[in-house]
């Protein structure tokens, strides 16, 4: 099939070389020029597992284009995919003016029918809009499907080739046959195909995430208050996830959830909901306990220098909001960041793959570590933020011998509290109980 994706980003990329590599003929468009240039040369914008091997193959056997021209793009498109960023707006709904730009762009650009496709996480009622929108500017028959996507960030060409389920909202059977034909590669071990209305499409992807976003701050309450009590997140984990009504999987503590995904479409609902004069005491509650979440480590290195932390000197491991990306968008590690300097610490700080983007922001005012034992040297503790693989099981001897105090603040439960007192380090994690 010939497809056009619009919007380069995390999903958009993705999307179309994932669709390239199962023999489809993919254009991807992106508004900012030095994106597509860089493309071209073969330099992958984004850190993802696996991405750039594909891309640059696909590229090289003509598969997979690129260009800043939306006109260009779909004019030879049997499909096009929106799939712009959908962020934050005034009032915390969905800022929905890349949808609706594009859509105005695709209905100029139209001279035969095609099927477009909104693969961007939007509010219901979006693709009835965008339909009517654009029905102002074309009289060229069009159909506009639902398309979410559900895939993770680290593990997105994994999730998008072995869907759990592809969702497609559509208002004729046609597109969703169209559809279906598409995904068929994808869905060989038996995945399910959902065809159901745009809106159902679009709600059932704001009630995943709102689901999955419940389990975290849920955990995370609850790890508060084992650490209270004297009780273990972590066995009270065991206790409960054996439990099949319950199970383990999104049920681990930590300093709360980020990236551009959760925050964003938590407060979209939050919004859908007030907008119909609706309740969503639950939602509210899901972000607050998160955004209180996020100042867990900050309350216990500030607790452990006795409220002053100038002078000293905090490594930091993990800033992207988990591991495997560097995408930094509402990252815990930045609320950490923000508040040490603010106190006057100094800090060192390393990750993996989301240096570049934390130096964007903060320049000179942070330390760079290229290795994670760099970070440690000369500093007075280390708080861990995100669960680089990496970070699991490192020299614990070294890291002793490199810090000037052997204290470690684990906003991800890495280690074992018992070993770590035998090693002589002073651990805080997050709902353990005291090693006696
Ligand atoms: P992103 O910000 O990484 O990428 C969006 C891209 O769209 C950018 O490169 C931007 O330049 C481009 N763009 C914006 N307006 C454009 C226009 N008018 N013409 C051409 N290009 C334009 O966003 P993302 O993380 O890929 O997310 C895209 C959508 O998918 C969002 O709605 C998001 O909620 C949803 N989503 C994201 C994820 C994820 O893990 N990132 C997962 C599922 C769904």
């Amino acid at each position: 099939m010939k497809i056009a994706v619009i919007g380069t980003g995390y999903v958009g990329l993705v999307t179309g070389t994932c669709f390239a590599e199962s023999g489809n003929d993919v254009v991807c468009v992106d508004k900012l020029a030095e994106k597509i240039a860089n493309l071209e040369r073969g330099i992958i914008p984004i850190y993802e597992p696996g991405l750039a091997e594909l891309v640059h193959r696909n590229h090289r056997d003509g598969r997979l284009r690129f260009t800043t021209s939306l006109p260009e793009a779909i004019a030879e498109a049997e499909l096009v995919f929106i799939a712009v960023g959908t962020p934050q707006g005034e009032h915390g709904g969905a800022d929905l003016r890349g949808i609706w730009a594009v859509g105005e762009e695709i209905a100029k650009a139209l001279d035969e029918p095609k099927t477009i496709v909104i693969k961007s996480t939007v509010p219901v009622g979006t693709n009835a809009e965008l339909a009517r929108r654009m029905a102002q500017t074309t009289d060229i028959p069009f159909d506009v499907a639902s398309n979410p996507e559900f895939l993770k960030e680290g593990a997105a060409i994994d999730d998008f080739n072995k869907p759990d389920r592809v969702v497609v909202g559509v208002r004729r059977e046609e597109v969703g046959e169209q559809l279906h034909a598409l995904y068929e590669p994808f869905l060989r071990t038996d995945r399910p195909f959902l065809i159901m209305t745009p809106e159902s499409a679009e709600m059932t992807k704001y009630v995943a995430n709102c689901l999955l976003a419940t389990k975290i701050s849920f955990i995370n309450e609850m790890a508060n208050l084992c650490e209270s009590y004297n009780a273990d997140i972590n066995e009270v984990r065991r206790g409960i996830g054996h439990d099949q009504r319950i199970g383990f999987s999104f049920l681990f503590p930590g300093v709360g959830y980020g990236g551009s995904c959760f925050p964003k479409d938590i407060r979209a609902v939050i919004h859908m909901a007030q907008s119909r004069g609706l309740p969503a005491r639950m939602m509210e509650a899901v972000d607050q306990v998160n955004e209180a979440q996020k100042d867990v480590l900050v309350h216990k290195v500030m607790d452990h220098f006795g409220n002053d932390v100038r002078g000293k000197t905090v490594a930091i491991w993990g800033l992207a909001f988990k591991p495997r990306t560097d995408d930094i968008r509402e990252a815990p590690a930045l609320v950490l960041i923000d508040a040490l300097l603010a106190a006057g610490a100094s800090l060192r700080i390393h990750d993996p793959e989301a240096l570049d983007n934390v130096r964007a922001i903060y320049g000179d005012k942070l330390t760079y570590c290229d290795r994670p034992y760099g970070a440690l040297e000369q500093a007075d503790a280390l708080a861990i933020a995100t669960e680089w693989n990496e970070f699991r099981n490192p020299d614990f001897e070294v890291m002793a011998r490199l810090l000037r105090q052997p204290v470690i603040f684990d906003g991800r439960n890495l280690y074992d509290p018992a070993r770590m007192a035998a090693l002589g380090f002073t651990y805080h994690g997050i709902g353990r109980a005291k090693v006696s």
